[in-house]
């Protein structure tokens, strides 16, 4: 995930106060304040910045103390640092381990969120990036709802060389989910990812075709694929999809463009639920697997 803009306002933040000739409740302050400041302009919810701000000062303050550090300049400014480091790692890591497809049996993930999203590529990047590691990997379409999304998965598919299961005539995406499960299963299939239908909003119909499709195919994993572009709004969208659907990994998108992706890290901590992947591009390789610290480590240069 590139953040560029959030990690060079935090590197300029970390650099003027390693500059600075004191470490006090002040020096402290006047960086929490500039660190807060590129976090809200990053789409990061308000409360999360706030709870960010009050943990790294009391805890940096209070090591400072513990280490009779408050002359050792060198060393608070360490303490400083690794507890920003410790808080942002928080932020984007719920600790919660996400599903883990096993060879040999029968892993089905199915797909939720809103409609471009980038749900359709993310299934075939999730398919591509499963074969690669040796899994047999299918596709089911059960997006019935936007006209050209079978064509589209369809496309993708074949480039990929995945098997797939759609229907041009079947409008119902319950009966589509589980005839093309069934079909892979009997084929013993390891991975099948079922796309599901997004609409503009969080409209009613759709979370009760989602719980539908999920009683029915009954996935080991649900995934929500999130546009890294999206804003404040991206909390209540995730805790509404949490409520109906319990996805249990998140896949934010596009964060090859200009996405602040400060939405996507709010769901994160609203959900407690793990990114499991970053999407980089239009391309069907382009998945990075997402790790907390890692991303961390990049975001503070
Ligand atoms: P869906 O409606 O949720 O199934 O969304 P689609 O998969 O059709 O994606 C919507 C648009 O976003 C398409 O033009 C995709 O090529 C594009 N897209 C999806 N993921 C990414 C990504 O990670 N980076 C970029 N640049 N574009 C993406």
């Amino acid at each position: 995930m590139v953040l560029a803009g959030l990690g060079r306002q935090l590197n300029t933040a970390l650099n003027s106060f390693s500059k600075a000739s004191v470490v006090d409740e002040k020096t402290l302050d006047a960086l929490l304040k500039e660190i807060s400041k590129a976090l809200l302009e990053s789409d990061i919810n308000v409360k999360l910045v706030g709870n960010l701000r009050n943990h790294v000062k009391t805890r940096a303050l209070k090591e400072i103390k513990e280490a009779n550090a408050s002359t050792n300049h060198q060393k608070s400014k360490q303490i400083v640092h690794k507890a920003i480091f410790d808080q942002l790692v928080a932020l984007v890591d719920p600790q919660e381990d996400p599903y883990k497809p096993t060879k040999g049996k029968t892993n089905i993930i199915m797909a939720v969120g809103l409609q471009g999203a980038g749900k359709t590529t993310s299934c075939t990047k999730l398919a591509v990036h499963y074969q690669k590691k040796g899994f047999k990997v299918a596709l089911v379409c059960a997006d019935t709802f936007r006209a050209g999304a079978f064509d589209q998965l369809k496309q993708n598919a074949t480039k990929a060389k995945i098997p797939f299961y759609g229907s041009y005539t079947e409008t119902d995406p319950v009966a589509i989910s589980v005839a093309g499960v069934q079909q892979f299963k009997k084929s013993k299939f390891d991975v099948i990812i079922v796309d599901t239908s997004g609409r503009h909003k969080q409209e009613e119909d759709l979370f009760e075709e989602m719980v539908m499709i999920s009683q029915a195919v009954k996935p080991q994993m649900t995934v929500l694929v999130m546009d890294g572009a999206m804003g404040q709004a991206a909390e209540s969208q995730a805790s509404a999809f949490k409520q109906s659907s319990d996805f249990g990994a998140i896949i934010v998108t596009k964060m090859d463009g200009h996405a602040k992706g400060g939405g996507a890290i709010s769901a994160v901590a609203a959900t407690q639920t793990p990114i499991i992947f970053i999407g980089t591009g239009e391309n069907l390789h382009d998945i990075d697997t997402f790790r907390p610290r890692p991303f961390v480590q990049q975001l503070l240069g």
